[in-house]
């Protein structure tokens, strides 16, 4: 099934990454968010970063302008009408993902794929509110969208063969992505993996160990990471980092995925990372 025009549901770093890459891939892109302007504003501030891109050689004035005519911002939900596919990034908590879900099944035309970029939720949950759990996905792009080379794909228990097919194809052969498949556990492949070391760091900063800068350090030269724990977790938002971490320990029923009391307390304090300025590191 041919893939033309994409809803990407959620303005925020993963939303507006997903329509860029989708705009890049020449696909029609409808770009929503419940908060009234804040599409029109990530638009804006793609706009901006491709400016930088042209100045620097890396894309075209044609090419820039191409792609930012490519996206349509829009407040209502209404705007994902017609769609092929409407993929979700809102918060990382089933009940808003499940409305939306209700609400686009409804609406979009009944060959369109309903994919979620969760980080941990359910699959097989979220397709089940819907009337077509076989043309129901996860996709799951890596932050930043338009940098990272992987998409993780996730089947539920009843995703078909052909919306399996069409996603991945998508993702390989128009982003020009390398795709891996997971079965519909929680946290998937990358989480399931990422998560633990993240809160393994936070539980470490939290005994004293050592200080952030040295655990970040420790592990991005010992162990050849690009970038520290830490440091990740404040690009992640360290609410979507305890949001994954819940669903882990919830799911999984294992006391070794417990979230880290400090990095309930970071969220509770509102030092949620880079995009307040203050996480497990400050910002400027
Ligand atoms: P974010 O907070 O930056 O953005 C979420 C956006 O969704 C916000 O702009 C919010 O206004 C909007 N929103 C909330 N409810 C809505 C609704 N009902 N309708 C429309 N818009 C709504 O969060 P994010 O980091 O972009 O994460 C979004 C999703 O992507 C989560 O499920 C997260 O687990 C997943 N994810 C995040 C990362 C990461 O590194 N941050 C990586 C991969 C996947």
């Amino acid at each position: 099934m041919a893939i033309e025009r994409v809803a990407v549901i959620g303005a925020g770093q993963m939303g507006s990454g997903i329509a860029q890459v989708a705009a890049q891939a020449g696909l029609s892109v409808t770009l929503l968010d419940a908060v009234p302007g804040l599409s029109r504003k990530a638009l804006e501030k793609l706009g901006g970063s491709l400016q930088r891109l042209v100045e620097k050689g890396k894309m075209t004035a044609e090419q820039r302008q191409g792609v930012l005519d490519r996206i349509q911002p829009a407040d209502a939900l209404e705007a994902a009408a017609g769609a092929d596919l409407a993929v979700e990034a809102v918060v990382e908590k089933l009940e808003p993902k499940v409305e939306i879900f209700r609400k686009l099944d409804a609406m979009l035309p009944p060959h369109a794929i309903l994919a979620s970029n969760t980080s941990s939720i359910s699959i097989t949950q979220m397709a089940a509110a819907t009337r077509r759990p076989d043309r129901f996905i996860g996709m799951h792009f890596m932050n930043p969208p338009p940098v990272m080379q992987l998409i993780e794909i996730i089947r539920g228990l009843q995703t078909g063969d052909e919306t399996w097919r069409t996603v991945v194809e998508l993702a390989s052969k128009r982003f020009g992505k390398t795709v891996v498949t997971s079965r519909d556990v929680p946290g998937f492949i990358v989480n399931r993996v990422l998560i633990p070391l993240i809160n393994e760091a936070c539980f470490a900063l939290q005994e004293g160990l050592a200080t952030p800068e040295d655990i970040d350090t420790g592990v991005r030269l010992g162990l050849n990471h690009p970038m520290g724990p830490l440091t990740l977790a404040d690009f992640i938002g360290l609410d979507t980092c305890l949001y994954i971490a819940d669903v882990l320990h919830r799911e999984l029923g294992e006391d070794k995925y417990r979230p880290a009391a400090l990095l309930r307390q970071y969220v509770a304090a509102g030092w949620l990372g880079r995009k307040t300025g203050r996480g497990f590191h400050v910002y400027k």
